[in-house]
């Protein structure tokens, strides 16, 4: 038996709650800087050893939205970090600041329910706005700007 961690919800045309996007929450408690092993760690764990991740999966499909590993750090800055993979899609991971994620989630929520899956996220611009592939540019949805292609804006 597994539970769901987090889902997001909206209300639809009729006032009934519509799921928006999933999370499989987990915390990083250590110090220090999270790195692409530790990642790919919790990638494994989830996929493979506990069945977590692939009954989420399936549960996100029934939901008719995308499921994310959420990597939640408060780190020794005082500062929290959002580490996202999207298990779904096979697509990550994305860091953001709690900035970053806010409007990671008001950006999916801003999209109508047919277009939040496999979202072309690839980072977060320098006003927090989410970066996304768009038409072969990487765009911010918060202030405009246009990253090139080639920048590498993934962290991991
Ligand atoms: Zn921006």
């Amino acid at each position: 038996m597994t539970d769901l961690d987090s889902i997001e919800w909206e209300q639809d045309e009729n006032g009934n709650p519509r799921p928006v996007v999933m999370f499989e929450i987990t915390a990083h408690t250590g110090h220090g800087e999270i790195n692409a092993k530790y990642l790919n760690a919790i990638l494994e764990r989830i996929r493979e050893r506990d069945f977590q991740g692939k009954a989420a999966v399936v549960a996100a499909n029934l939901l008719g939205v995308d499921v994310y590993m959420l990597l939640f750090q408060f780190r020794d800055d005082g500062k929290k970090s959002f580490c996202l993979y999207n298990l779904s899609s096979g697509r990550g991971w994305l860091r953001l600041t709690e900035s970053g994620f806010i409007n990671f989630l008001s950006y999916v929520r801003s999209l109508p329910p047919s277009e939040r899956r496999s979202l072309p996220v690839s980072g977060e611009c320098s006003c927090h706005g989410v970066i996304i592939e768009r038409d072969h540019n990487r765009v911010c949805t918060g202030c405009g700007a246009t990253v090139p292609m080639d920048m590498d804006v993934e962290l991991f």
